[in-house]
């Protein structure tokens, strides 16, 4: 008898809300009575979910920014999570949770350097969370390029999801595939069941009883004369279940607890099915498509259907290039006469940022010579912009129909403190020549440019600074 399996893949996301000058979350509107929706999320989804083991029978990522959060503001929640996943490692020597690019950025417009500096702190920020290495990696809007998924397996991952509409050509969504890469690597493809996964996420019948959505959904897609064992993954927004749609986490709880059982479908996980299943069959990936954008990845920088009014973006994306081009010429003027190799040490200073490692140990391990002190505390301050660099290419700057939000605004001052920073150690002008590009981003519905954030928030950065 052939083997029918549902995997449900859950993505957890949440990106940095701290407004850079205080790195405090601001009281956010429509939130009450919690303070930001951050905290609303984890009452609404992800501490029942915890709380409820749903955490480990299904496949999931939590977001890095998110789980940094969850790290000082709900402990009992990611403890819970962290100790399900070790849990499901010890039974069956697989992991459940995926990693994912540290700031959410979308992969195939980031240069090389970024996509590997992305995987890298992402791959550490899942090894600190649940103590052992990820075999998965979930790509921000399931973004793709080849350069991408051969930056992921030069990384140790061995599988990803992506949309089905993502292959050249028609595939079979029940199994796995892989994809030839450069080099002689290759990368395990899942491709989630779009009709499914677009009616548990945007049709709340189909949740609203778990039986139901077996005997009348789930069935029903399973081929009937078909020999092999069959997978279907079903990929949504993690918060979904509770948060977006009430009493899901109750939903997925009830459907794993013994539902999906007793109609003879097994749940698993991609890496436990990868073990059973190698893919035998290839397939070619189509270069710079994600999950959210019909038009490959144009939302994130240009105009598309998706959101019109979108002609901010492309300012907003060149101004972004401009930026990090300027804080990389900076920082490679001063850091290389401190650093090996600049780029491997910013590879490594997320270890920094975790907490794992000092900053004394990392400059043992990556410095050239000693330091003293001023010289310390301009690298400080070269690494510090460095991550804002990286934090500014945040995917939901780009993501809603204006300029004028929180997400594309805190885009803006984490480039205006990487500038504020990079110029403290150079000496040098850096924003003079922005002008123009600043200029440029204007949101149409205020009127409000880009110049205007960005200038208010070196102004804070300034008056910081002189203290
Ligand atoms: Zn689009």
């Amino acid at each position: 008898m052939p083997r029918h399996a549902l995997c449900i893949h859950a993505h957890f996301y949440q990106p940095s809300r701290e407004d850079p000058y205080s790195g405090i979350i601001p009281q956010e509107q429509g939130a009450e009575p919690f303070k930001n929706w951050n905290e609303k999320i984890n009452a609404d989804c992800y501490a029942p979910n915890a709380r409820l083991g749903n955490f480990e029978k299904i496949s999931f990522n939590l977001g890095p920014t998110l789980t940094r959060w969850m790290e000082q503001n709900a402990q009992d929640t990611l403890a819970l999570i962290t100790e399900s996943e070790r849990r499901y490692m010890n039974r069956t020597a697989t992991v459940n949770a995926m990693a994912q690019p540290y700031h959410h950025t979308i992969l195939p417009l980031a240069s090389l350097r970024d996509k590997q500096t992305q995987v890298c702190w992402g791959i550490a920020d899942y090894t600190h969370t649940y103590g052992f290495a990820p075999e998965g990696m979930w790509l921000p809007e399931t973004a793709v390029d080849e350069e991408t998924l051969t930056v992921l397996a030069e990384n140790g991952i061995r599988y990803t999801i992506l949309a089905p509409w993502q292959a050249e050509g028609e595939v079979d969504v029940t199994q796995p595939y892989r994809v030839e890469l450069a080099g002689g690597r290759s990368m395990s493809v899942f491709f989630y069941h779009s009709g499914l996964s677009t009616g548990i996420s945007f049709n709340a019948e189909t949740t609203a009883n778990a039986d139901s959505f077996i005997q009348n959904c789930l069935k029903n897609v399973y081929s009937a004369n078909n020999e092999q064992d069959q997978l279907i993954l079903l990929a949504s927004d993690g918060e979904l279940y509770g948060h977006h749609q009430p009493f899901r986490d109750l939903f997925l709880s009830y459907l794993l607890d013994g539902a999906l059982t007793q109609a003879s479908i097994e749940y698993t996980t991609p890496a436990k099915w990868l073990r059973e299943h190698p893919p035998v069959k290839t397939v070619q990936i189509r270069n710079r498509t994600s999950w959210s954008c019909m038009e490959g990845v144009e939302r994130w920088r240009g105009e598309c259907a998706c959101t019109p009014h979108g002609a901010w973006k492309k300012p907003l994306r060149d101004l972004m290039n401009q930026v990090a081009e300027l804080v990389d010429a900076c920082y490679l003027d001063c850091a290389a006469n401190w650093l090996r190799e600049p780029w491997r040490a910013r590879d490594e200073y997320i270890s920094v940022l975790l907490g794992d490692v000092s900053f004394a140990a990392w400059l043992d391990q990556e410095g050239k010579m000693s330091l003293d002190q001023s010289e310390i505390s301009q690298l400080q301050h070269l690494m510090a912009a460095q991550f804002e660099r990286q934090r500014m290419f945040t995917s939901c700057g780009w993501f809603f129909e204006d300029f004028d939000r929180i997400e594309p605004r805190n885009n803006v001052q984490y480039a205006a403190h990487a500038i504020a920073l990079s110029e403290r150690v150079s000496g040098k002008d850096l924003r003079s020549g922005l002008v123009p590009a600043l200029e440029a981003v204007k949101s149409w519905r205020s009127g409000v440019t880009a110049r205007e954030v960005f200038e208010g928030a070196l102004q804070r950065f300034e008056t910081d600074l002189q203290r």
